[in-house]
């Protein structure tokens, strides 16, 4: 054991990750609400704008999208709201994929309840697929490759940017959304104690699953800073623009975007 926290070799952390998130499925939503105090929605919806993505006037050729670790589908929906709203854009398609079957029967559910299901030609479908190799997914198909809390459970990290760079077209975008570091250190011994003492506790309380909920705190906070994270979407070979990722709510969370050249 490594600070009270059993180290884990490959397959053990897969099965973990499996059992972690089919015992949260259902109440993932009150969990998420509850543990950011509502601001994940924020985080979410700024990341949908910003990446802006849709078929623009003019074009002819749909965006083909994939949302990995999908789960519930928020991201996918939202994306595909985003296009439509924003650009007039419904025929764009929309791939699901995520390792759990139960977080993704949520999301089918969900989707049931959604217009999109009413549309005469399918456009979004889900996937039972590890985001690490995605087998079913073939090189150079899709344009817009989004990942929202989902890349800090993967066994090899690396190994998931390396498949986001082989199905991604190229021009194609690469964007995250996941927990980072705080750099500020008096927010960041705040944002500590409530991960370690409120969050597994919550977890208790809410879920009646303090294990669980303990397991997300050790991965957020295992998770690589923002630079060194940087560098793992260069090594995959994307170009990253600008400075590289941009810091929400101090860096609790953070956008990292990469471009596909
Ligand atoms: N993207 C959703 C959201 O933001 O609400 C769900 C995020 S949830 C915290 C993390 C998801 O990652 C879970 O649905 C889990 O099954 C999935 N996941 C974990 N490891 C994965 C892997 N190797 N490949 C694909 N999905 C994975």
């Amino acid at each position: 054991t490594h600070f009270g926290f059993k180290t884990v070799d490959k397959e053990q952390k897969e099965d973990l990750v499996k059992g972690v998130f089919s015992s949260v499925a259902l109440s993932y939503d009150v969990m998420n609400d509850a543990m950011s105090m509502g601001v994940h929605r924020l985080w979410k919806s700024h990341f949908i704008n910003r990446l802006d993505a849709g078929m623009r006037p003019g074009s002819d050729r749909p965006l083909d999208f994939l949302d990995v670790a999908g789960g519930t589908g928020d991201i996918a929906f939202g994306l595909l709201d985003h296009a439509e709203a924003k650009f007039g854009d419904i025929r764009s398609t929309m791939t699901v994929a995520d390792i759990n079957a139960d977080m993704l029967r949520e999301g089918e559910v969900r989707y049931g309840k959604t217009k999109y299901a009413k549309e005469p030609k399918q456009r979004v479908e889900f996937m039972v697929q590890n985001g690490e190799i995605m087998d079913k997914i073939p090189d150079n198909s899709k344009d817009v490759y989004t990942i929202a809390f989902g890349i800090r459970n993967f066994t090899n990290i690396q190994a998931g940017l390396n498949t986001a760079y082989r199905v991604l077209r190229p021009g194609g975008i690469f964007a995250c959304l996941e927990f980072s570091q705080v750099e500020n250190p008096l927010v960041d011994y705040i944002y500590q104690a409530y991960l370690f003492l409120m969050l597994p506790m919550m977890g208790q309380l809410i879920a009646n699953d303090r294990d669980s909920y303990q397991y997300l705190v050790e991965s957020i906070r295992k998770f690589p800073k923002q630079e060194e994270f940087k560098g793992m979407i260069e090594k995959a070979g994307f170009y990253v623009p600008d400075q590289g990722y941009e810091n929400l709510t101090f860096g609790v969370a953070a956008i990292h975007i990469g471009v596909k050249l």
